[in-house]
């Protein structure tokens, strides 16, 4: 069976280095906060590009504090893409505002920023971009449709380590990027993890007090806060990942650029790069009209694939309260319907991917015949 991800891979090619760094986090006697974590900020900050690095719990804590310390609560609107996985949506109802769903491009799965202005209403208060599947959202002009409403940018790079946008690395775009170190991203922790750069000081600085029960002096609280801090024994072993995320993200372009070659002609739509984007391959998604069907022949031939995400946030039942119906966000209900991701990764050998390609180019040509009959 060829694995979807191989996490023990990247365990076992690091292992000498991340299992000094788990040592040396635990030898310095602080368990909270300390040097490994400043020490990976500031590496965070640098590889991104930004000001500031604030390393917190997780991805979605990441999105979630960034909103609070926009001030953003009750009775605020915040545009976010109709497809995206349901922490985008979930940090903006967990600050008692409203997700205003957009639909994506349906060649990039990325936000339109051609439709981002009609939702715009009196109470949009942040547009929220996500660089779904490692690909970097079209961030030119939803910056310039903020600017001009007076909205804040957060983008959810959750996804998109390392990705870059017209030659500059995603970390500092918009007002803040929230990060996910999820193991099974491409900058990834052995547990949970997340970040949120930025170049706003204040907003940093507000980040800091929040992510720390609204203390910047202990025992003395300036806000209702939150324990929402990055574990020192993840930063130190993030440290080792991230000074091989370069080397990680080009592997997976190359199995991309082999995918993309190999996969012409099985009868499925391929991912389309648009030439300002240089993606990280966080996944490879294709869609294909009988994707059930090519999901299961898949799997027959060892093929392991997965869906992202085979329920749009508007259909899930957290949601029914807002009264959405199916049919409302064609385009994001189509790529649910649709979409199948194939294996990618650091550890995926070549001969992995070949395999990969062989065995959907023979359920092409089965779902051709059973189609025929
Ligand atoms: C993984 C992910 C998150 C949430 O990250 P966690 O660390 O799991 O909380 C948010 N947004 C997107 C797009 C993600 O893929």
């Amino acid at each position: 069976m060829i694995p979807f991800l191989d996490l023990g891979a990247a365990y076992r090619e690091l292992q000498a280095e991340i299992n000094a760094g788990v040592a040396r986090a635990l030898a310095s006697g602080q368990y909270i906060g300390g040097p490994e974590v400043e020490a990976f900020e500031a590496e965070c900050a640098t590889y991104c590009g930004a000001a500031h690095a604030i390393g917190v719990a997780n991805g979605l804590d990441a999105l979630h504090l960034v909103l609070r310390a926009m001030d953003v609560g009750p009775g605020d609107e915040v545009i976010v893409p109709s497809n995206t996985y349901i922490a985008t949506w979930l940090a903006v109802s967990q600050c008692g505002a409203t997700p205003v769903p957009v639909e994506p491009d349906a060649r990039t799965y990325n936000i339109d920023p051609a439709l981002i202005e009609a939702a715009i209403t009196p109470r949009t208060k942040v547009v929220l971009p996500v660089h779904l599947y490692g690909q970097p959202a079209d961030m030119d002009p939803i910056l310039s449709i903020a600017r001009k409403h007076g909205l804040r940018v957060l983008e959810d790079g959750a996804q998109a380590h390392g990705a870059r946008y017209k030659g500059q690395r995603l970390g500092a775009h918009g007002d803040a990027v929230a990060w996910s170190f999820y193991p099974g991203k491409n900058l990834g922790a052995m547990g949970d993890g997340g970040a949120v750069t930025t170049n706003d000081a204040q907003l940093a600085d507000r980040i800091r007090v929040l992510r720390n029960y609204g203390s910047r002096v202990k025992y003395v609280n300036e806000v209702q806060g939150y324990n929402s801090r990055l574990d020192p024994v993840q930063a130190a072993i993030l440290r080792v990942k991230l000074a091989n995320l370069d080397e990680w993200n080009s592997r997976r372009s190359t199995i991309a650029a082999r995918y993309r070659q190999g996969l012409v002609g099985c009868g499925m739509t391929l991912p389309y790069v648009p030439d300002w984007a240089e993606p990280v391959w966080h996944l490879y998604v294709v869609q294909h009209p009988q994707r059930d069907a090519l999901q299961k022949q898949l799997g027959d031939a060892g093929v392991s694939t997965l869906i992202h995400y085979p329920i749009p946030p508007h259909l899930q039942l957290a949601y029914s309260a807002a009264g959405y119906v199916p049919g409302q966000f064609p385009i994001a209900e189509r790529i649910a319907n649709q979409c199948l991701s194939l294996p990618i990764g650091p550890h995926l050998g070549v001969q992995d991917a070949n395999n990969v390609i062989a065995a959907c180019a023979s359920t092409a040509g089965a779902s051709t015949k059973s189609n025929v009959q």
